[in-house]
């Protein structure tokens, strides 16, 4: 019940059926995971989007991806066309690289995306929006597109879990600069990217 605990009081003992915030949650014993049937969006599973620039993907990301897709039914991580961010990978490579990194996740899927991320929502019929909290200054960053994003589509909502304190110093850019000075990047990087992100630095 970990990333409910906050939205939820705890369900009776014999129940695995429980309203929260207008959302009926039914609980996976088998699985432990969690499903959403808001009846009126016809939607019976617990699809979370988790959405980024990826640039590069390393182990704060990855840390997310496993602890949300023990809690979901679904996962899809969606990679983000950089905006104003000045990454060196292409949307295609960082796409490649987190399917390498999600491979061993059989609920995780990987997509691409651009334009508003809460049409992506809908088009996903997603139950919330996943992302990280690092800091106070992740929380600054992250509220007002919370905000922003239940006023482009009431039920887009955004969910949040806390960084792991062995990864919550990690940031992309942290990993790209890194890159750039050509260091090893792999106490930061999941391993089976390591060799092929250093290559796309030095070419
Ligand atoms: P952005 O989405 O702003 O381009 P990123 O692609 O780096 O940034 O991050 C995607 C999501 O992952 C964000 O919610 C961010 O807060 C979260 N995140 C980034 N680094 C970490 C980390 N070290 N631990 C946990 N979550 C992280």
């Amino acid at each position: 019940t970990k990333l409910l605990d906050f939205a939820c009081s705890e369900p009776p003992q014999n129940l695995s059926l429980w309203p929260c915030n207008g959302i009926i949650l039914r609980k996976n014993r088998e699985e432990g995971r969690f499903s959403a049937f808001p009846p009126e969006r016809g939607i019976i599973v617990f699809r979370l989007i988790y959405p980024g620039s990826f640039d590069p993907p390393h182990k704060g990301h990855l840390d997310l991806i496993a602890r949300a897709s023990a809690l979901a039914d679904e996962l899809i991580v969606a990679v983000l066309q950089n905006g104003d961010k000045a990454g060196k990978l292409s949307l295609e490579t960082r796409c490649k690289l987190l399917k390498q990194v999600c491979a061993g996740y059989d609920n995780v899927r990987v997509r691409t995306f651009r334009g508003a991320l809460a049409d992506f929502f809908s088009e996903e019929k997603a139950t919330a929006l996943l992302r990280g909290l690092r800091s106070a200054d992740d929380f600054g960053y992250e509220l007002p597109m919370t905000v922003v994003n239940r006023g482009l589509k009431a039920d887009c909502e955004t969910l949040f879990l806390a960084a792991s304190p062995e990864y919550s110093f990690i940031s992309s850019s942290l990993v790209r600069e890194l890159l750039r000075l050509q260091k090893d990047v792999s106490p930061y990087v999941p391993e089976c990217i390591v060799p092929e992100l250093e290559d796309l630095y030095q070419a």
